[in-house]
C-alpha cells in the first residue's frame, strides 16, 4: 500500500490511496454528473429542437434550416456515457459484484443513455471507498474529474444558461442564449430583442405535436411548471388513463405528444403554469 495520496501526496496509513478530501472531491464531481447527465440530453436536443421530427418554426427558413441538434454536446454525451459506465463496469467486473451488472444493464434498456452514466455514476460513488483501496484509484479519480469538468463546460453551468434555439429574425441564424431566470435575451447576430418566455412559448407550440419519451418530457414540464415533475409521475399519468400513448421507440419506450402531457400538467398543477 502506499504511503502518501496519488493526487496530493498527502502522507496516509496504508489502508488506502487517496486521502479523504481527495475521496470527498470526487464524490462531489460523481453527484454532480449523476444530477446534470440529464440535463445533458436538453442540451443535446436544444429543449425540442428536432430536425427528424418535423419543420423548424424559423421565419423564411425553407430548407435550410440549420442543424436543430447541438452536434458538440452530443460527442459530449457519447464520451460521458463511455466514461461513467466503462468506469462502473470495471468497478463491477472487479468486485465481481453481479448486482452492479444487473443495475447497468437494467437502466440501459428502461431509460437510456444519460439515465445510465447517471445510474453508472451514483454506482461509483457508492463504491467510493473501494476504488480508493485500488492501485487504479488515480487513474478513476483523474477521468472522474475530467468527466466532471467536460460536463460542466458543455452544459453551460455557473451561469446556467438556457439555448433557445435560434433567432427568429428572417436570415438571421444568430443563436439565442439567455441566463437561467432573464426575461429578454439580445441577439448577438441581428441585435433584436426577443422576450424569453415568448420564445419558450414558440417553442414549445412549434413542438406541440411532437412525440417525446416521459424522460424527456419531465424537463420540459418541469421547467414550464418550476416543480419536478419526474418521469415516473408522467408514466404514472398514462398508466392511469390521463394521458395517451401516442407511439413506441424500436426498444419499447412509449412515446407521448407534448400538448397531451402539456394538458394533463395544467390539470395537476393548475396554480404552477408560467403566465408567459
Ligand atoms: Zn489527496
Ligand atoms: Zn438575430
Amino acid at each position: 500500500m502506499r504511503t502518501e495520496c496519488l493526487i496530493c501526496r498527502e502522507p496516509l496509513n496504508g489502508t488506502t490511496y487517496l486521502c479523504g478530501r481527495d475521496i470527498g472531491i470526487a464524490k462531489g464531481n460523481l453527484a454532480f454528473i449523476a444530477a446534470t447527465a440529464v440535463d445533458l440530453e436538453v442540451t443535446v436536443q436544444r429543449l425540442d429542437r428536432r430536425g427528424d421530427r418535423g419543420p423548424a418554426h424559423h421565419a423564411g427558413g425553407g430548407d435550410a434550416v440549420p442543424l436543430p441538434y447541438n452536434a458538440g454536446a452530443a460527442e459530449v454525451r457519447t464520451e460521458i456515457h463511455a466514461a461513467m459506465v466503462g468506469l462502473a463496469t470495471w468497478v463491477a467486473n472487479t468486485r465481481r459484484d453481479n448486482g452492479g451488472h444487473v443495475l447497468l444493464a437494467r437502466v440501459a434498456v428502461k431509460a437510456g443513455p444519460d439515465a445510465e452514466a447517471a445510474a453508472a455514476a451514483r454506482y461509483l460513488a457508492a463504491n467510493l471507498r473501494w476504488i480508493a483501496g485500488h492501485p487504479n484509484a488515480g487513474d478513476v479519480y483523474t477521468a472522474i474529474t475530467a468527466t466532471a469538468r467536460k460536463l460542466a463546460h458543455t452544459c453551460g453551468h455557473r451561469p446556467a444558461m438556457t439555448d433557445l434555439g435560434l433567432c427568429g429574425t428572417p436570415g438571421c441564424d444568430g443563436q439565442l442564449r439567455a441566463p437561467v431566470g432573464a426575461r429578454e435575451v439580445r441577439c448577438r447576430g441581428c441585435g433584436a430583442p426577443w422576450s424569453v418566455a415568448a420564445i419558450r412559448d414558440m417553442l414549445l407550440d412549434w413542438a406541440a405535436d411532437r412525440l417525446f419519451t416521459a424522460a424527456e418530457l419531465a424537463p420540459i414540464l418541469s421547467r414550464v411548471h418550476r416543480r419536478r415533475i419526474p418521469k415516473g409521475t408522467i408514466g404514472s399519468w398514462a398508466t392511469r388513463g390521463h394521458l395517451e400513448q401516442r407511439g413506441r421507440l424500436p426498444n419499447g419506450t412509449a412515446l407521448y405528444r407534448l400538448a397531451d402531457a402539456r394538458d394533463v400538467a395544467a390539470t395537476m398543477y393548475p396554480e404552477k403554469e408560467l403566465a408567459a
